[in-house]
């Protein structure tokens, strides 16, 4: 007999062909299980009788009690009926839009009423809008709570009276009807050595919680099911392919390595460098497939480390390439690479969009040939007329800026899955990069290379500008160079790239050709533009860089010694401190100079006080993850995620995770394949299709 919870949506009371076609469009919710899994984002505790004198416009909905002293109709514009409330404190409007003469009809002027609502500001007065009134909502759901859930909902939802109150009724119809034949989905030893919540119980709980602590209850459950069985894909995938041992061998580090360690390395490698490259090298000679994260802060030195482990898949014979995020980078890559293998047999190639028709044909053909080691370059690389003759590693550079599908794409390139190696400056602590990216281990440069000062990062309001212009021509005079960012928050706003015309001007005005030089660099410049602008820079001609976040990646001036950023509150964390890496490159002290606006949320000020704080990037990502959850990381992250959370936070729960973690683990080592009868659950729950679209199991 099909399962309750794979019938289709518009079987439920109360929803029918229309709204399911909607729900499912709006919130892909296709059936009784989806719509049951639609979890409340907050609630709203209905046992707290709040008075008028007390609410204020930043309060969520609150409820109240009072007399609704008369109704008045105004039909200005729109037509509205407006009720005066008071409650002995104080009094407010009440407002409806819709359905007017329903309300007439069922309350009376005189009455005392119980309301619900959100107080809204309007002409500097409180009112609410389309409040509820609490004789009402009584009989309208077979299950109740006092505490209240809210829905997320869309305007269109709205619109087809889909509001909160409307889902909630869904629930309830379909708790009563449906939740005696919901199917446990963890298997009774974890229940037991848990003590959680059963998922009948857990589900009732999320939508009416018959109290604060069984919501609770409910909501642990929930959360560790989550993530343990996010946890138990991703580690038994891992489990296969360390099984599957069919990753290409790299025997032997042969005579390019070691020519280039002895002639051509420009410097001492720093012990985690040697490190990296050391669990690297054990990874490619061990047969099995390495995936791999590499972690290090900006500037610690990872193009080296990647350069280095090509040079070991070309002692083999294999082919490698290098997946940068911008043509800038590629291009820099390529420039700085070549350099380094002078005098060396080993051929290099740039392969991005702007190379032209001949001259990519041709370099197809060698690359298909093998007579190129080594290809550098955008996400040209992904193109299907790219093929190489024999594709043995992968390194992918500032790897968020890349989605799950496009990384996929790239090792579709070879027969075996080649060797991969993730490169981010984007501190992730340890579990949730593993829990973001799936199955990969982790190596981290936890080390800066010699001779680097501590970059100095101090926070001016705006008013101080003009001494920021003192110092920078302090800096100038003494030889330097000065980027000036600006946010830039939507490539296509208008707005960003006027805040980045009026900032032009004004640093042109302060700093005056012919004495002072400044060039511009934005996501709206042609690619050629582009180039010359950076390379003006670059060469040291141009005194300032007015510039977008264009340059958070990749742009290595070791003479620029000041960051300035304009409306730094504009920038999330993460940005911030990859800014600042663009600066503290070279033998000089840096400075990297915070603008912001007086007014300041506390949440802003909390960012510039981490900010001038410390340099450690791990600690500030930490530091913001634990306060705030995985906010702007996991928003920059979001492309590399492979999977979307229901209930869980990856901030805020990270001991949830951490603990699903350890139980996926224990599982695992007792039960690889999960072929003990007690663990079939945990197999067909894993194997259940996911409506998602998004797979487990294609994570890099
Ligand atoms: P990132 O990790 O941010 O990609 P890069 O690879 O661009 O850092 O390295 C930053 C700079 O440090 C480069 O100029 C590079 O040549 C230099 N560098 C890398 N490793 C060392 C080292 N061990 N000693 C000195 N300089 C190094
Ligand atoms: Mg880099």
């Amino acid at each position: 007999m099909a399962y309750i919870l794979d019938t289709d949506i518009k079987f439920l009371p109360g929803v029918g062909p229309r709204r399911a076609e909607l729900l499912q469009k709006e919130l892909s919710i296709g059936t009784f299980g989806d719509l049951l899994y639609h979890f409340p984002f907050r609630y709203v505790d209905k046992t707290r009788i709040y008075t008028i004198r007390e609410i204020n416009e930043d309060m969520p909905y609150v409820l109240l009690r009072g007399k609704i002293a008369g109704f008045r109709e105004v039909s200005a514009k729109q037509k509205r009926l407006i009720a005066m409330f008071s409650d002995g404190t104080g009094s407010i409007e009440l407002v409806w839009f819709k359905g007017i003469s329903f309300i007439l009809k069922n309350f009376r002027a005189g009455s005392t009423y119980t309301i619900f609502g959100k107080p809204t500001s309007f002409n500097g007065k409180l009112n609410i809008v389309h409040p509820e009134l609490e004789d009402l909502v009584k009989e309208e759901s077979k299950i109740s709570s006092s505490i209240q859930a809210v829905y997320g909902s869309t305007e269109r939802l709205k619109d087809m009276g889909l509001g909160t109150r409307a889902i909630s009724r869904l629930q309830s119809a379909l708790l009563s009807m449906a939740l005696p034949r919901v199917e446990e989905t963890l298997p009774p030893y974890l229940m037991e050595a848990n003590r959680f919540a059963s998922l009948q119980e857990a589900l009732l709980n999320i939508h009416f919680p018959q109290s604060p602590e069984l919501l609770k209850r409910a909501q642990d459950r929930l959360k560790f099911e989550e993530l343990f069985y996010i946890e138990l894909s991703i580690l038994r995938t891992r489990t296969r392919r360390v099984e599957a041992n069919n990753g290409f061998l790299f025997s032997q580090v042969g005579e390019k390595f070691n020519y280039f360690f002895h002639h051509n390395l420009p410097f001492e490698l720093t012990a985690a460098q040697k490190r990296v490259i050391k669990e690297i090298r054990a990874d490619t000679g061990s047969g099995r497939q390495m995936n791999r994260l590499l972690q290090g802060d900006v500037g610690s030195g990872k193009t080296m480390v990647a350069l280095m482990c090509m040079l070991i898949a070309a002692d083999n014979g294999y082919q490698s390439c290098i997946m940068a995020p911008t043509e800038i980078l590629a291009a820099q890559h390529f420039k700085s690479i070549t350099e380094m293998l002078r005098g060396m047999s080993i051929s290099a190639a740039l392969l991005t969009g702007s190379v032209r028709k001949p001259e990519r044909r041709k370099l197809l053909e060698k690359l298909r040939q093998g007579e190129i080691h080594l290809l550098i370059g955008t996400h040209a690389l992904i193109e299907d007329a790219v093929q190489f003759e024999r594709l043995g590693l992968v390194v992918i550079d500032e790897q968020h800026r890349f989605g799950v599908a496009q990384r996929g794409k790239l090792w579709e390139k070879s027969e075996h899955p080649p060797h991969i190696l993730v490169m981010t400056a984007t501190p992730i602590p340890r579990t949730l990069a593993m829990t973001l990216y799936g199955d990969l281990d982790v190596s981290v440069i936890d080390e800066l290379p010699p001779g680097r000062k501590p970059i100095k990062t101090v926070h001016f309001f705006d008013s101080k500008r003009s001494r920021v212009f003192d110092f920078m021509r302090e800096q100038i005079a003494a030889g330097r160079q000065v980027y000036v960012v600006y946010p830039l928050i939507c490539e296509s706003e208008k707005m960003d790239y006027q805040n980045l015309q009026d900032g032009w001007e004004m640093v042109t005005q302060a700093f005056p050709a012919p004495r002072y030089r400044v060039c511009m660099v934005h996501g709206k410049l042609k690619n050629d533009e582009k180039e010359a602008a950076m390379q003006e820079f670059v060469r040291g001609e141009a005194h300032i860089m007015v510039a977008t976040s264009v340059i958070e990646v990749g742009v290595n001036v070791p003479n620029a010694s000041v960051m300035v950023i304009e409306s730094a509150e504009r920038f999330g964390l993460a940005q911030l401190h990859q800014l600042r890496g663009r600066v503290g490159r070279g033998a000089e002290q840096s400075f990297c100079i915070l603008l912001t606006d007086v007014k300041l949320s506390a949440d802003s000020r909390h960012r510039m006080e981490m900010m001038c704080s410390t340099n450690d990037g791990f600690q500030i990502a930490e530091a913001d993850l634990k306060l705030r959850g995985p906010g702007d990381l996991e928003g920059t992250l979001q492309s590399g995620m492979a999977f979307s959370l229901r209930i869980a936070n990856l901030g805020a729960d990270s001991k949830i995770l951490e603990y699903a973690r350890r139980v996926a683990d224990q599982v695992l080592q007792a039960d690889p394949l999960l072929t003990d009868p007690k663990n079939e659950l945990l197999l067909k729950t894993l194997n259940k299709p996911k409506n998602d679209n998004k797979d487990y199991s294609i994570i890099s």
